[in-house]
């Protein structure tokens, strides 16, 4: 057997890759060269572009384009009036802004366990943390699986309760042959480089009603309004606007959303390519004991952003940690995703305890996210699983 690198061995990649990666080509760079020899840098004609393909691409009725996904999280719980006294429930497996949100707002993140095959939020787990100060789910689409749409709108319903949904991971993705962004009260986007679409920075916020929809578009902009109605009803002459809530600058500049408009162009070859991708590693892995792979639902027919092997522990005579460093040795770029939210030493000093959501901290201790991007070619995969192959087969017990 090969010696790992780690222990000085050859590495699998002469040339360490990373764990995502943008794909950008000569029309994305066209189309940002154009903004930046017009008239508009921000608050021009591309936003209205992007949004226009946004709500085709997710069959919503409206789209808001904003700064950047968290600013999209902030925007909805306003929207949905959130305030002091309120909770809001979400998993502890996700980026923490799917969490700061409700904070930013004084409200209080409830944390509800994960399904241990699916890796996202369980229904019955939100259920069982609802209070009568709950006001709004926030379920995250983690690695670009949809959540149990139905079974959470079911839970909503019943408890009068705001479905938003983060789709961070998950642009392309369908529901039951529905794609995500049309299925909750309000659904979150992000295109930072890693995800699927990016924009440099960005995030945008889909909703098929019109009230959210006003009050979104409030929020990016101060609380600051020209609409038709207070310029019909009280205008003094064009200057004229007002401030009737406080809102922020969250707005995304021309320059960014023409990146991203040429971006969805290419929506449909990135999720092929990425299914293609799941596909191999899927079948590459399922095959070894010491790999869970994560189990999807019949429902989602998802376009994946993140690929994440789960060690099987019992089977190793290692941690994470040996098997983590051992991959990047060999130049395979590796992540975490994601450390548990409530374990970060700000979430323990408001009081939050471990143990809260055991399958989640289990989860944990035994994932490791490796190379998914458009651009990863047949080869660069064959050497990824080459490489855990080789780590795997060091370690096995
Ligand atoms: C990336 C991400 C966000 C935040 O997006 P930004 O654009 O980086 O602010 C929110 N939630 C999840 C699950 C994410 O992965």
């Amino acid at each position: 057997m090969d010696e790992l690198a780690i222990n000085g061995g050859k590495p699998v990649f002469d040339k360490k890759i990373g764990y995502g990666h943008q794909y950008i080509d000569d029309a994305d760079i066209q189309a940002v060269v154009d903004v930046l020899k017009s008239d508009f840098l921000t608050c021009g004609p591309k936003i209205e572009e992007a949004e226009k393909k946004l709500c085709k691409i997710t069959g919503s009725k409206y789209a808001v384009l904003i700064a950047n996904g968290t600013a999209a999280l902030h925007a909805t719980m306003f929207a949905a009036g959130i305030g002091p006294g309120d909770e809001v429930i979400t998993t502890p497996i996700t980026f923490a802004a799917s969490a700061n949100c409700a904070i930013y707002c004084g409200a209080k993140p409830i944390f509800a366990d994960i399904n241990p095959e699916t890796y996202n939020i369980d229904p019955a787990s939100i259920e069982a943390k609802i209070t009568n100060n709950t006001k709004a789910v926030v379920a995250v689409d983690f690695t670009g699986q949809a959540v149990e749409v139905d079974k959470i709108r079911a839970i909503c319903d019943k408890h009068n309760l705001i479905f938003i949904e983060d789709a961070a991971h998950s642009l392309g993705t369908k529901y039951n042959g529905k794609p995500v962004g049309s299925l909750a009260d309000m659904t979150e986007f992000s295109f930072h480089p890693v995800k699927t679409c990016t924009a440099g920075e960005g995030g945008a916020i889909t909703t098929n009603n019109e009230e959210f929809y006003k009050r979104l578009v409030l929020f990016r902009t101060h609380g600051i309004t020209r609409s038709q109605e207070l310029m019909d009803k009280e205008s003094e002459g064009g200057w004229y606007y007002q401030q009737v809530d406080l809102g922020y600058n969250y707005r995304m500049t021309d320059i960014q959303a023409a990146l991203l408009s040429s971006q969805l162009d290419k929506l449909e070859i990135f999720g092929k390519r990425r299914k293609e991708l799941v596909k191999h590693y899927d079948e590459a892995f399922s095959t070894m004991p010491e790999i869970v792979v994560q189990r999807e639902i019949a429902e989602s027919d998802t376009v994946r952003h993140l690929y994440i092997i789960q060690l099987n522990l019992d089977l190793l005579k290692c941690s994470r940690r040996e098997v983590f460093d051992a991959l990047q040795a060999e130049g395979v770029g590796v992540n975490v995703h994601y450390i548990p939210v409530y374990s970060f030493p700000y979430y323990q000093k408001l009081g939050y305890k471990m143990g809260e959501c055991p399958n989640a901290e289990k989860l944990y201790e035994r994932i490791v996210s490796i190379p998914l991007y458009y651009s990863l070619t047949d080869e660069e995969q064959e050497k990824v699983i080459e490489a855990v192959k080789k780590v795997i087969s060091y370690y096995k017990k």
